[in-house]
């Protein structure tokens, strides 16, 4: 019935934009979290997809329920929490660009699915179960998360991994370090940053660090994105790189997604047991482009580029 079914975080970021007439700063809400970014671009391809997670019974809650069924995600295994209010994360940027996130409260309804909540009839309707790790930050949603990856693995789902770092959402990077591991462990897919990687091989150099991983985990494929440079795919002993597009970038929150999302359907159209290196550098290219358009518009679900908009890119 599905084609993906993603689970993770869902809140609003408001995003500093622009001073009132006062002299006020102005915040703009912005829907985030990193599944349901992945899931838009994936309903772009024409994919159907759905979304477990939660958020408060408020007015931001009710805004995000709206914000994904209007780009076509699914949201039976949307949970609103009665007490807990919506997550929100301000963001504040400051005139060199660097950014600084404050949360309020945390934890937020998003944290709070409860491995009773998870509509598991969903993941087993999917054919691949999409997570990330901020889920697995705290209880009780972690408890959640691992559930929900023991009913995918049982169901035959293909499980797909896009860790996220995020430091300051952790208690400590050691256990960060440790729910990523527990991921790669069940993850047949796995897409990952440049950062991360370093982070989580301790290895200085990307292919080194890959290579650490598959010997340890197994993990059938691995696509590494680099920002600006582009992206590699791993795959039974096979290499590949692909340079990424060079366009004029406003932004580039949701890149990453966008590039996941674009790769999973890579991933649907052609399966997972015979990738040649030609399917391999054909869904990266696609990936990237996607990826390099998202980074010239603000935003991220909302802004995600149509199939005839990536391909245009492609044949350039
Ligand atoms: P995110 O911060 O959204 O989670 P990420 O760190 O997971 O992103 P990146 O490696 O930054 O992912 O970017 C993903 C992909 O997006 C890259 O592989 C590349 O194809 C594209 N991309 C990112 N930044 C740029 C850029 N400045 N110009 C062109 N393409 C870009």
């Amino acid at each position: 019935k599905y084609d993906v079914a993603a689970m993770g975080e869902l809140l609003i970021d408001f995003a500093m934009n622009g001073q009132s007439e006062q002299g006020n700063n102005c915040f703009e809400a912005c829907p985030g979290g990193a599944p349901c970014n992945v899931l838009a671009m994936l309903g772009k391809l024409g994919r159907k997809t759905a979304f477990l997670g939660k958020v408060g019974e408020d007015q931001f809650g009710k805004l995000l329920k709206e914000t994904i069924e209007e780009v076509g995600v699914d949201t039976t295994g949307l949970r609103m929490d009665q007490e807990i209010p919506t997550t929100l994360a301000f963001v504040h940027t400051f005139p060199d660009g660097d950014r600084d996130f404050s949360f309020y409260r945390k934890p937020g309804a998003d944290m709070m699915l409860r491995e009773e909540e998870v509509d598991y009839d969903v993941i087993r309707q999917a054919k691949i179960f999409h997570f990330g790790t901020l889920s697995m930050t705290d209880e009780p949603v972690r408890s959640a998360t691992k559930k929900a990856l023991e009913v995918a693995k049982e169901a035959g789902c293909l499980i797909s991994l896009d860790p996220n770092l995020r430091p300051p959402l952790w208690k400590s990077l050691d256990e960060a370090k440790k729910m990523m591991e527990y991921g790669f462990r069940y993850c047949d897919i796995l897409k990952i940053s440049d950062n991360e990687i370093q982070f989580v091989s301790g290895k200085e150099d990307y292919d080194e660090g890959i290579q650490y991983l598959q010997e340890k985990y197994h993990i059938p494929l691995i696509f590494l994105t680099m920002g600006k440079d582009g992206s590699r795919a791993y795959y039974k002993g096979m290499r590949v790189e692909k340079a990424g597009y060079r366009v004029d970038t406003v932004e580039t929150t949701g890149a990453g997604d966008t590039f996941c999302g674009s790769a999973l359907n890579g991933v649907l159209e052609r399966g997972i047991d015979n990738l040649t290196e030609k399917d391999l550098t054909e869904i990266l290219d696609f990936a990237n482009a996607a990826a390099a358009i998202v980074t010239t518009k603000k935003g991220a679900i909302r802004s995600m580029p149509e199939q005839e908009e990536v391909e245009e890119m492609l044949t350039k």
